[in-house]
């Protein structure tokens, strides 16, 4: 039924539940992993082979060994993070995922002109630290996990916190006072389907155990500067009536990404947003691929549940996606 694809991925980010889904769905798999990082993927039993390397930069020379093996890679964040965009545009193996949108989705300031073409609200950018007039988020190019983000209240401030750090590039972003809320979507280029499967929020450390700590200590303790690293994803629902926003904003940022970057996105994506106590969803970002938050759905979320008879993931949804191309001989959809 498959035809003898395999589905392959880097061992890391969410390769647990996109290989274990590929097996639900009747494909063998392979794991590449790093020397010394393959024990979950021997140990929880969804890969059927693993591929060595000492570094995921050395997956462009694996080309042709994956080509004969006939397999699919899917890509998650560790792709572009560990082996740069240029060897990801350059791969030569079937691809699930449009890669021009990997263009529109690295650059900030090309990302901002999508979503906003796609009448998203995004925070407000500001230009010139003088302009400051509320309070920001001061964002450093390239800085993984949020490291070294800060919270500025005045140009004064920003100035004090920026000290050794002016020469780095850094985006000055409205802080938006709400909750965080990043909506997992699906978009079918087969059916024409944008799919709701979950949504999540982060755990990130040290700003989610900040609150542990009382104000008084928190003062005293002044040296202590929140940081967002990512260290584990929560599940969460969204509050019922605020869903057909969430459907409107993943269609109209489907819809805009066929004209920027035809075919457009397709597969997995997530809005990482912020929620303000009007209701309102701004958009700080969007993830063009499979996000971690969708890990804690291995057996499917809330809202698979309604739409699938069976445990449903991403990882899932995306090994059920390449099968149904497959049958019905449309894999030029969906393989770049
Ligand atoms: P990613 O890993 O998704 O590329 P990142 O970890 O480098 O991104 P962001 O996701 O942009 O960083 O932001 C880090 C944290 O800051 C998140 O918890 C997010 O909720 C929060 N955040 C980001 N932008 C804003 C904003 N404009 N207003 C309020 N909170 C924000």
């Amino acid at each position: 039924m498959v035809r003898g694809y395999k589905i392959a991925t880097l061992g890391s980010h969410t390769a647990l539940q996109i290989l274990k889904g590929a097996k639900d769905e009747g494909f063998k798999t392979i794991a590449i992993c790093k020397e010394g990082t393959e024990e979950p993927y021997k140990s929880f039993g969804v890969a059927d082979e693993i591929i060595l390397v000492k570094s995921f930069k050395e997956v462009p020379k694996l080309e042709k060994e994956l080509i004969k093996r006939k397999a699919v890679l899917i890509p998650h964040g560790s792709f572009i993070a560990h082996m740069g965009i240029d060897e990801v545009m350059n791969l030569k193996v079937p691809y699930f995922g449009n890669k021009k949108i990997l263009e529109w989705e690295s650059d900030r300031a090309m990302e901002r002109k999508w979503l906003k073409a796609a009448g998203l609200k995004l925070p407000k950018i500001f230009k010139k630290a003088s302009e400051i007039d509320r309070s920001v988020i001061v964002k450093f190019h390239g800085a993984l996990g949020g490291k070294g983000y800060f919270i500025a209240n005045s140009p004064r401030d920003f100035r004090r916190k920026i000290k050794g750090h002016e020469k780095d590039t850094y985006q000055i972003q409205e802080y938006i006072i709400g909750v965080p809320m990043y909506i997992h979507y699906f978009y079918s280029p087969i059916t024409d389907e944008l799919e709701i499967l979950g949504f999540d929020k982060r755990y990130e450390s040290n700003v989610d155990s900040l609150g542990r700590i009382s104000a008084r200590d928190q003062f005293a303790l002044e040296s202590i500067d929140p940081s967002y690293v990512v260290v584990g994803n929560v599940p969460v629902v969204l509050r019922e009536s605020l869903l057909p926003e969430a459907f409107r904003m993943g269609r109209n940022v489907v819809e805009e990404s066929k004209k920027i970057a035809p075919p457009g996105l397709f597969g997995p994506f997530c809005l990482e947003t912020v929620v303000t106590p009007n209701q309102e969803f701004y958009v700080f970002e969007i993830s063009a691929r499979i996000v971690a938050g969708t890990n804690p759905y291995i057996q499917g979320s809330p809202y698979s549940q309604l739409k699938y008879k069976e445990p449903m993931s991403t990882g899932r949804r995306i090994a059920r996606e390449i099968k149904t191309a497959i049958q019905k001989k449309k894999t030029n959809l969906i393989f770049h």
